[in-house]
């Protein structure tokens, strides 16, 4: 068996280990005499398994007791319209950061429900940068705001918590949650799908703050709606239960590994790694701020597209797998989630160099 480095933007790589004990585990969990993907949601061993990944979860967030951890589905992108039916709560609109194309496809999502105001937008400096804080244009009024902690596919991060004063703050962090440490507390609600930095697709986080709940608009399905979704433990429906142990098995590894601060370290090293070679180069280009990249997503450049093809097929050859940047921006990009190892990064640098020097 050979495991290539995959730095695919999601689904993404997972820790070798826990592929290997959910092989282990998969047609006899702990003397159960049953696969995970077999059992009752509602029996003593998966009832155990959703209630250790979620005290896991919590641990690894350090999330206040008046936080609610949700394990839902349909992704982020069903979210885009969950948060408006829940969040709103009387209030006449949202307001909304436009940093690419998850914060675009949010906004556009959460105009069915209510109105959205752009508070501010990247779009001038091309997707490049994040407006700076002073330049927002929050409404007092608002529901709440909205921001991307990471747009996976322009390659922009948000390195500080924005300051909204009273208004929640809701972050969609599919692809940035359990990367770094968060204060939980500085959000009203934080979202994610899991198959970027925590388990499988299928399996959606929300972490909400419980005085946020009950408000619901009439049109929210029921299985949509936070209040009944907390009432019921994350069980009002079947959950995705294949997800939820694999996720309680990454959370596992995150704590074994030195849990969230270890993972910032781990990941901005891998970061400086890749930045610096492409910074050295005057061959590959960054199209990112400085001060807005991308711990998860490496976004850059050959000096000429016609080279691209080469690139990634010499790539593939040494084991370097899903560098392809995202259609709507081009170029390459290269994810580097928590299971991606330093060794691979190190591969990708040695790949680059000697890419360039073929060419130079
Ligand atoms: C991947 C991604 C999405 C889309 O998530 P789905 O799970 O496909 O709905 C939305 N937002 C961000 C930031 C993402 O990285």
């Amino acid at each position: 068996m050979t495991r290539v480095h995959n730095f695919s933007a999601g689904p993404a790589a997972l820790p070798e280990s826990v592929l290997q004990q959910a092989a282990a585990e998969m047609l006899d969990w702990r003397g159960s005499g049953m696969g995970v993907m077999e059992m009752s949601h509602r029996g003593p061993q998966f009832t155990q398994i959703a209630a250790e990944a979620e005290s896991l979860l919590r641990e690894l967030l350090q999330a206040p007791p008046n936080y609610k951890l949700l394990f839902m589905q349909g992704g982020a992108l069903a979210e885009n319209a969950i948060v408006p039916m829940n969040m709103l709560r009387g209030r006449a609109s949202a307001d909304y950061i436009d940093t690419g194309e998850w914060s675009k496809k949010s906004a556009q999502e959460a105009r069915r429900y209510g109105g959205v105001n752009i508070a501010a937008s990247g779009a001038g400096s091309g997707y490049t940068a994040i407006p700076a804080r002073e330049t927002w244009q929050l409404d007092p009024q608002a529901a709440y705001v909205h921001i991307c902690s990471n747009e996976t596919i322009g390659g922009l991060e948000y390195h500080f918590t924005p300051d909204v004063g009273e208004v929640p703050l809701v972050a969609d962090m599919s692809s940035s949650i359990l990367s770094r440490p968060v204060d939980v507390s500085k959000y009203g609600l934080i979202y994610g799908g899991a198959q970027k930095n925590i388990g499988p697709a299928g399996l959606t986080l929300v972490i909400v703050r419980e005085d946020l709940l009950g408000q619901a608009l009439p049109c929210t399905p029921t299985a949509f709606n936070y209040q009944v979704v907390a009432d019921n433990g994350s069980m009002y429906n079947t959950p995705p239960t294949y997800a939820i142990y694999i996720a309680g098995l990454v959370f596992n590894w995150i704590k074994a590994q030195g849990g969230l601060a270890a993972m910032e370290q781990h990941n901005a090293a891998k970061a400086a790694l890749l930045y610096g070679a492409l910074d050295a180069s005057d061959f590959y280009s960054t199209p990112v701020a400085r001060e807005c990249r991308s711990r998860m997503n490496v976004t850059f450049r050959l000096p000429d597209e016609r080279l691209d093809a080469a690139f990634l097929k010499g790539a593939e050859a040494r084991g370097l797998v899903q560098l392809k940047g995202h259609r709507v921006v081009g170029g390459m990009r290269a994810s580097l989630y928590n299971a991606m190892p330093l060794a691979g990064v190190q591969a990708l640098v040695d790949w680059l160099r000697e890419f360039e020097k073929t060419q130079g």
